[in-house]
């Protein structure tokens, strides 16, 4: 195996992805599955599918695109907003998109008009969040301009929380949601089947029900890492370690806690603080701040503790590790999201499949 190297257990990503479809299922909740912090690795996205996920969600085109070239055959929706310029690529690889602007459905429109085909849009409405989304009191006269665009077809309402300004979604919220999706039917006169109430920042809501109405969560960390999004809180039954990164150690000395000399910035322009332990038993494993996210690596042995790391090399303090190391010796760390996305992302980190053998 290469190192540094993540590994994903299949079977696991598939195990959790059945058990959120049925949890969800409990409420009345279809999943779109979300891609995008696996950058929509094909046989990831399969396992996805095979755990019963009907719909595939992403932020990026290139993935929805590497899904079809890739013979995924699952209905794909772009999640962020399309950019003017991409959105003859949209209606040639995604079924729906998500929108907020008219501009924008209007040029979705004319795209899927000129390939002689309907786009199918769920409307994006803020409520409170900041992120994207119209403003609930314009909801109603973009619903009914873009209902009437002859290359798209209304499909959905859909709400975001938890992003970017950390709104936890509760039954207010999502009652206000299902009150905008029945003013704009009244309005428009159509069906709008699909009432998209969020993502994993909504699965703490389920054990008290959720507003019947709402059809569909997407969800990508809660099926990759097991955990709900609002306190991190494990899901019970799911895997919280279907990703693992394995590391390298290429150096292991006894050094000083404390830089000797002066102090001045680091690789990063940050000046440091360091805590005086002595001499410390110090491992330098290989893999840096240019590969991953280094504060979203969770320690799995006891006794050992990340104290730094710089562009290509994260150092451990191993003084009380439990077992005998040495060079060459893999380390093992969970991931969190953060360092999920750009591990996953780096060319520099090898990607492992584990799978078990089909039975005999
Ligand atoms: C990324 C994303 C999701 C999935 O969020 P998770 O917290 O990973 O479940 C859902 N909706 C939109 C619009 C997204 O961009």
């Amino acid at each position: 195996m290469r190192y540094p190297a993540i590994t994903v257990d299949l079977d696991k990503l598939t195990a959790n992805a059945a058990l959120l479809v049925k949890l969800c299922q409990a409420s009345g909740l279809s999943v779109m599955g979300v891609s995008k912090a696996f950058c929509a690795a094909p046989k990831l996205a399969q396992a996805l599918l095979d755990g019963g996920i009907s719909w595939l969600g992403d932020s990026r085109i290139q993935n929805l695109s590497k899904l079809r070239a890739a013979g995924c055959k699952a209905p794909l929706c772009l999640l962020r907003l399309p950019m003017l310029s991409e959105v003859d690529e949209v209606v040639r690889v995604a079924q729906m998109s998500q929108v907020s602007e008219l501009a924008t459905a209007k040029a979705l429109s004319d795209a899927a008009q000129s390939l002689g085909q309907r786009h199918k849009i769920t409307l994006m409405v803020d409520l409170g969040d900041l992120r994207e989304g119209v403003w609930p009191h314009n909801i109603l006269p973009v619903a009914n301009a873009i209902s009437r665009l002859p290359g798209i077809e209304l499909y959905g309402l859909g709400a975001n929380f938890a992003c970017y300004g950390g709104l936890i979604p509760s039954w207010e919220k999502l009652s206000e949601l299902l009150d905008l999706a029945n003013a704009i039917r009244h309005a428009t006169g159509l069906p709008l089947p699909l009432v998209s109430g969020g993502n994993s920042a909504n699965l703490h809501l389920l054990p008290n029900g959720i507003p019947p109405g709402i059809t569909q969560l997407r969800l990508g960390e809660s099926i990759l890492l097991g955990r709900e999004t609002i306190a991190r809180q494990a899901i019970a039954g799911a895997h919280l370690d279907v990703f693992a990164l394995h590391v390298e150690i290429i150096e292991l000395q006894e050094k000083p806690s404390v830089p000797v000399g002066n102090i001045g910035q680091d690789a990063f322009g940050e000046t440091p603080v360091f805590q005086d332990k002595g001499l410390i038993k110090r491992a330098i494993v290989a893999i840096g701040r240019q590969d991953i996210n280094v504060d979203g690596l969770e320690v799995q042995e006891p006794g050992i503790q990340i104290i730094g790391a710089s562009s290509d090399h994260l150092i451990l303090d191993v003084t009380h590790a439990e077992r005998a190391l040495n060079i060459g010796s893999i380390l093992s760390f969970g991931l969190r999201y953060s360092a999920l996305i750009l591990g996953m992302m780096s060319p520099y980190v090898a990607k492992e499949l584990q799978i078990k053998a089909p039975p005999s």
